[in-house]
């Protein structure tokens, strides 16, 4: 095992990144940052204190003005996103925010600040960190990358599941339109758009369980690891 390197884990919304960065870190014995939940927290406050997503001034002070914290709760092993100190893990998963998040993620100012906070939180901890611009922006020096990838269809089935076992309301096409679509401004913005670097690792998740997953992620890390000291 690593005795020391950063993990970065990208790739598209419902690729399976937070499931498996979660039981890679877990495994580990690392830190799991979830920055999607960080882009999560200022949209959700945005929606709250009706702050425009369009008024990129104010999103950006808005961003600079949170704090957000993660604490794992001990007897559920559950991560905990808290936004001004208050909990809104449940919250920042609802259909509005994530209708917008994309929104608020292509501003520059927002990003800044996010991305220093995430640099901060990898230089004091070991990381496995998952979202779209980690390998290319946030620890591109990072040992080990890995990009996520699945069909559509199948992260579209990953979210409807989630969300309906969350008692949310919603069509599977709504889930659809709604992937391709911030797939689509992730991939686009000016701003460290959504990219496999070319020293990142592909791993299609569309036929494997989590934990199969998982399995080839650390076998990877071990030959690298392994090709390093050789
Ligand atoms: O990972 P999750 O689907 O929760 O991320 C929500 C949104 O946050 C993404 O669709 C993207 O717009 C934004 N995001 C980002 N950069 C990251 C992580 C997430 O732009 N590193």
């Amino acid at each position: 095992m690593p005795g020391k390197g950063n993990i970065a884990i990208d790739g598209p919304a419902g690729a399976g990144k937070s499931t498996v960065a979660k039981l890679v870190a877990e495994k580990l014995g690392y830190i799991y940052i979830d920055t999607g939940a960080m882009y999560r927290a200022i949209t959700w406050k945005a929606l709250v204190n009706k702050i425009s997503v369009e008024d990129e001034i104010r999103m950006a002070r808005l961003a600079q003005n949170t704090v957000i914290d993660f604490y794992v709760d001990i007897q559920t092993k559950k991560q905990l996103i808290f936004c001004d100190g208050q909990d809104v893990t449940e919250e920042i998963r609802s259909p509005e925010v994530s209708k917008l998040v994309s929104h608020v993620a292509k501003i520059p100012g927002v990003r800044l600040v996010l991305l220093k906070q995430q640099q901060l939180l990898a230089t004091k901890n070991n990381v496995v960190m998952d979202g779209r611009d980690i390998g290319s922006n946030v620890l591109p020096n990072a040992p080990f990358k890995f990009f996520l990838t699945a069909s559509v269809e199948e992260r579209a089935r990953r979210r409807f599941l989630e969300l309906s076992n969350k008692g949310y309301k919603i069509s599977q096409a709504d889930v659809v339109t709604e992937i391709i679509e911030r797939d689509k401004i992730d991939q686009e913005r000016s701003v460290a758009p959504l990219v496999k670097t070319s020293d990142a690792i592909e791993i299609d998740t569309s036929f494997l369980k989590p934990v199969e997953v998982v399995n080839k992620i650390i076998s990877i890390i071990n030959r690298i690891s392994e090709s390093k000291t050789n």
